[in-house]
């Protein structure tokens, strides 16, 4: 079945934004973007210079001054007026994602409506950024707070939630008052480029938003090197987040890492079981395990590891895989050929370590980037799909047999994003959800995030948080002004 059509044809842009205008490379260089469920070119965007991504950030931070004075309530409404306008085309933009991006149309309509919910949130944040007084050590004095935009902003965005992973980062920093340029990955910068559109249309200034495609060593570089960037704000790999902030660190930018996952998934035998199942295949197959918060090492109480089976196959082999746009399909396919042999070799070295394929294990076909859903068993601590990300629609089962021993299985990674488990003994569940080096836990449900929570990893997965309260301090500077001579 082909793909439909936008109903507004004029979201899918091909060129990127900045300097207040949609612009090709002046080179007249691009790069192509293709529809991984069926290997074809859909658009083509532009691949920027380093000189014109200069440019952008120059004219970002001439924006920034004029936008950083405007006040928090109206910079609110025009944050709540883009709100409006992506629930206007939430129909346009998931479909734009899934051509892009592969997921299911109903997962990507979910995603739109999770991306939004940080503009909606950070707008009603604009009007709450409070400063502070503090009691002074001698009464001629008074020391006072206050909260400042920390400069130009640049977003470093994966492929993995096009439009969701963006938001997070342009909502708090054009709440705070900042302006931001936000590179998007090369596989999906149709979502970006749309959002850019509706900012637009939504009235807001030019060069406050602006979106810069091209190659990650040319855009990339240029956005870290360029001194009026003061914050980047990365969402990626933990390999790439190490780069990047080696490459920070040279002019001493302020940056929030939101970085790789390895999240261990515990079911303990005092556990609901459907509900456990039901927890799991939201947390694994989601996006066909492509997302950084899924559940990669899934650790089964020994004595309930047989009837725990047995509710999950069925609901394994349930999945559907197929085109995203098609009614029926749960499971997209990989985002591209490396992904796919990626997923590939973490099987074959399971296997070849003594892991048992109860389901899938290998390709969907030849001909396609779909990778069949899979339950393993018998997994254990030497494969490698223990210690990497599986990035894959594959459930690895382990199992244990003391609290003790799931706890110590569980932080034995470098990384420690978010974990999930499963048990109804009160006392258990507040022992395992402290000893979790992790900095999101589920308990009892296997879906976490949302725009009124913290999200964000410890260890290697990064540092900083999006969304909640805490989601705009790291776009502000604190000042401390002391203000003396106030005695007669
Ligand atoms: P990636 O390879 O690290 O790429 C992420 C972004 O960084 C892309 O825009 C990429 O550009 C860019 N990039 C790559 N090398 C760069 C460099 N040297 N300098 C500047 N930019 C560079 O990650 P991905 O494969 O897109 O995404 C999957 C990863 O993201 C997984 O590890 C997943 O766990 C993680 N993730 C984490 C979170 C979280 O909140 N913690 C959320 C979602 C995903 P190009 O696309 O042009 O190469």
């Amino acid at each position: 079945m082909p793909a439909p059509e936008l109903s507004d044809p004029s979201l899918k842009k091909q060129l990127s934004f900045f300097c207040g205008e949609w612009r090709a490379a002046a080179s007249g260089d691009s790069f192509p973007v293709f529809n991984p469920a069926s290997g074809s070119q859909i658009a083509a965007v532009p691949s920027l210079s380093a000189p014109e991504v200069n440019e952008a950030v120059e004219f970002a931070a001439d924006a920034m001054r004029a936008w950083s004075e405007v006040p928090a309530p109206r910079r609110a409404a025009l944050l709540r007026a883009w709100f409006e306008e992506i629930n206007r085309h939430s129909a346009d933009l998931a479909l734009l994602l899934t051509l892009e991006q592969g997921k299911p149309l109903a997962e990507a309509l979910g995603e739109i409506a999770y991306g939004a919910s940080y503009i909606e949130w950070f707008s009603e944040e604009a009007k709450r950024l409070y400063g502070e007084m503090i009691p002074a050590p001698s009464n001629d004095r008074r020391i006072l707070v206050i909260r400042q935009p920390v400069g130009v902003c640049a977003a470093i965005t994966p492929w993995n939630f096009p439009n969701a992973m963006i938001t997070r980062k342009v909502a708090p920093a054009l709440a705070a008052g900042c302006s931001i340029v936000v590179k998007p990955a090369s596989q999906t910068p149709l979502s970006a480029l749309a959002l850019a559109e509706l900012a637009s249309r939504a009235g807001l200034p030019p060069g406050v938003l602006s979106v810069v495609t091209g190659e990650a060593s040319t855009v990339g570089t240029a956005l870290l090197r360029h001194p009026l960037v003061r914050k980047v704000t990365f969402t990626g790999s933990t390999e790439t987040g190490k780069k990047i902030l080696e490459e920070c660190a040279k002019s001493v930018k302020k940056v929030t890492m939101e970085l790789g996952g390895n999240a261990p998934f515990l079911v303990f035998s005092d556990a609901d079981l459907d509900a456990a199942v039901e927890g799991l295949m939201a947390s694994k197959f989601r996006n066909s395990g492509q997302t950084c918060v899924c559940a990669n090492r899934v650790f089964v109480e020994e004595c309930v590891l047989e009837p725990f089976l047995a509710k999950l196959l069925p609901a394994v082999k349930n999945l559907c895989i197929g085109n995203g746009w098609e009614n029926g399909t749960t499971q997209g396919p990989l985002i591209d050929d490396s992904a796919l042999r990626k997923v590939e070799s973490l099987v074959e070295n399971a296997k070849s370590l003594g892991a048992s394929v109860l389901l899938g294990g290998k390709r969907a076909s030849n001909e396609n980037q779909f990778f069949l859903p899979t339950v393993l068993t018998n997994c254990h601590h030497d494969m490698a799909l223990a210690k990497e990300e599986i990035f894959g629609p594959v459930a690895a089962i382990f199992s244990f047999h003391s609290e003790e021993e799931a706890i110590r299985a569980a932080n034995a990674s470098p990384v420690g994003l978010a974990a999930y488990f499963y048990s109804r003994d009160i006392g258990k569940i507040w022992r395992v959800a402290e000893a979790l080096e992790v900095g999101m836990v589920g308990v009892n449900t296997g879906t976490i995030s949302n725009a009124m929570a913290p999200f964000g990893g410890i260890k290697e997965s990064g540092f900083g948080r999006e969304g909640s309260k805490y989601g705009i301090e790291d776009y502000t500077n604190l000042k401390y002004i002391c203000m003396a001579g106030i005695s007669s």
